[in-house]
């Protein structure tokens, strides 16, 4: 890595001197890496990346890549379970060595950090790791890992620091863990109890259940993901109940948490009082209750980076804060927290400052971006929901199609594993050309299904352009193309 050698503070009165660069980075996140390599790796712009924890980001080391990772291991434990249905003889009590997985995933890990560093290397990006703060407007000063403080000069400085997760103000919540230790547990926990109603929550709980977790989900309504489609509400948090996921619906938030037996795995207890009065023990705690942008040793007051009601970054269409020459993209901004939407974000943002003239307006369209759950099954949504569509273009210019079936995979198996595991999908079409404004799908497979419609939503398809596409039989998504 081509990690240039910081000037030092040469006396504690003296301010230490400034290194020059055109791109200053904070974070060497998916947005801080892809907006660092748009501009020193296309654009030849001298850049620094710095980064305070692991290279890569939230994603790579504590997000999207071992959560899949995870996810896999709870659908390989699935398959196993389900194997039977085909005629294969699988032993009972087959183990799952979560140790060995866990080291397997850690080491992947680290060679995807060890990657991210030297694809900075490669494109001649400076790499400091340290926790960065404004000193003055243009200025930045880390404290370096030997104990040392350097500053650095940026024409253009970019904020991509992410985010944290939540912990909520109850006693002893700090007994409990966020997803950031979910990916330290060593030993699997019984039964554990998780707290919260979006994706992550979901997720993580989903990934328990299917690693034969006792998993208990404490929600404040009466479904999980509420911001999506009701559709995905209803059938997906039916889905879990019916997966043996215990659901604590309507729950009125705990009073207090105990920590009877420090331990891992089995030997860690944890009382939960909850504000009604009902206690329960379990092995672990999940708090999966939001995200924080990560903003407070920043020092923003000093360039006078404006804050929204909810602590995240302002920025406009173009991640300009109300700082000439600072910027703010990814988890930082709280706009659609995904790792792709960080990165198209800093690769538009990387052309737009340092490209030929072509580019002095690239932005990222913020609009129809599609997502996907990785529940189990699978949750994909691209578009409005269908109370957003109806607000928006009028009840009497919407027509929804809908379907819900049972997966060919399933077929072979009794009546109740099919209940267990529904697909189903539901296009929202708005006007007289019926334009696709919203699709909804949840199955097995539905998370590679989605990219490819994406790109028709994203080009304003309509139903009969959906239509005129022959299907892929025997497929699930062949539904979309033939729905009545
Ligand atoms: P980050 O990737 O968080 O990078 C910010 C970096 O800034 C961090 O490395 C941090 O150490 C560093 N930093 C912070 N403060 C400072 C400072 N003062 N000085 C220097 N460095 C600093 N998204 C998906 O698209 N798909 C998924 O499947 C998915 N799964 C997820 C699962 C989990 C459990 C979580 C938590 C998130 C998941 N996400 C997923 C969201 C995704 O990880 C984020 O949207 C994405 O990482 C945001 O990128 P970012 O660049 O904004 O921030
Ligand atoms: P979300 O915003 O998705 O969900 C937070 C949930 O916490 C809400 O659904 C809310 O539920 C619940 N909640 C908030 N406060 C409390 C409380 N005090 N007690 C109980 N529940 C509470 O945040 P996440 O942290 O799950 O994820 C953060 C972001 O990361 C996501 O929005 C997503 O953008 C990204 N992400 C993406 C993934 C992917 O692409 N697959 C996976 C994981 C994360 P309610 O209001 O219904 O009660």
């Amino acid at each position: 890595l081509s990690s240039s050698a910081p000037l030092e503070s040469k006396s504690s009165t003296m301010a230490p001197t400034e290194q020059q660069y055109d791109y200053i980075v904070l974070g060497g996140g998916s947005g801080g890496s892809g907006s660092a390599r748009r501009a020193a790796g296309w654009y030849n712009a001298k850049t620094l990346i710095v980064e305070s924890g692991r290279s890569g980001g939230t994603c790579v080391n504590v997000g999207c890549v071992p959560k899949k990772m995870t996810w896999n291991a709870g659908t390989v434990n699935e398959t196993i379970h389900l194997g039977k249905y085909y005629g294969y003889d699988i032993p009972e009590g087959t183990k799952f060595n979560y140790k060995y997985f866990k080291e397997t995933r850690d080491a992947e890990i680290k060679r995807l950090n060890g990657i991210y560093e030297r694809n900075w290397g490669k494109e001649g990006i400076d790499l400091i790791h340290g926790r960065a703060r404004f000193v003055e407007p243009k200025v930045i000063e880390v404290n370096l890992e030997d104990g040392t403080t350097a500053r650095y000069a940026g024409k253009h400085i970019l904020i991509a620091t992410g985010g944290r997760p939540n912990i909520p103000t109850v006693p002893g919540a700090e007994h409990g863990i966020t997803s950031d230790g979910f990916f330290e547990i060593e030993e699997l926990p019984p039964k554990i109890a998780v707290v919260g109603a979006g994706y992550i929550a979901v997720e993580l709980a989903g990934v328990l259940n299917a690693m034969d977790v006792e998993t208990h989900m404490f929600i404040r309504g009466e479904q999980f993901l509420r911001k999506f489609d009701p559709m995905v509400q209803k059938t997906m948090t039916d889905r879990y109940e019916a997966a043996g996921v215990k659901m604590h619906k309507h729950h009125s938030g705990f009073k207090e948490i105990k920590l009877i037996r420090d331990g891992k795995g089995a030997d860690r207890l944890i009382k939960l009082i909850s504000n009604d009065g009902t206690e329960m023990e379990v092995n672990e705690l999940l708090w999966a209750v939001g995200r924080a942008p990560e903003v407070e040793d920043l020092q923003l007051n000093i360039p006078g980076v404006k804050l929204g009601s909810t602590g995240h970054v302002v920025v406009d269409e173009f991640q300009n804060t109300s700082v000439e020459g600072i910027y703010a993209l990814g988890d930082v901004t709280g706009q659609a927290e995904l790792t792709p939407v960080a990165i198209a974000a800093g690769r538009q943002l990387g052309s737009r400052i340092f490209g030929p003239s072509e580019f002095k307006t690239a932005k990222l369209s913020y609009e129809n971006i599609p997502t996907v759950v990785f529940s189990h099954p699978e949750v994909g949504s691209i578009g409005l929901t269908e109370p957003e569509a109806r607000q928006q273009y009028g009840d009497d210019k919407i027509k929804t199609y809908h379907t819900k079936f049972t997966n060919m995979y399933y077929s072979l198996m009794p009546a109740e594993e099919k209940a267990k595991n529904p697909t189903e999908m539901k296009i929202i079409c708005a006007g007289p050309q019926e334009k696709v404004v919203g699709l909804h799908i949840l199955g097995l497979g539905v998370g590679e299904m989605l990219q490819g419609f994406g790109v028709a939503v994203k080009m304003g398809a309509t139903k009969a352009d959906f239509d005129s596409c022959v299907a892929i039989h025997p497929t699930s998504s062949e539904e979309l193309v033939t729905m009545r």
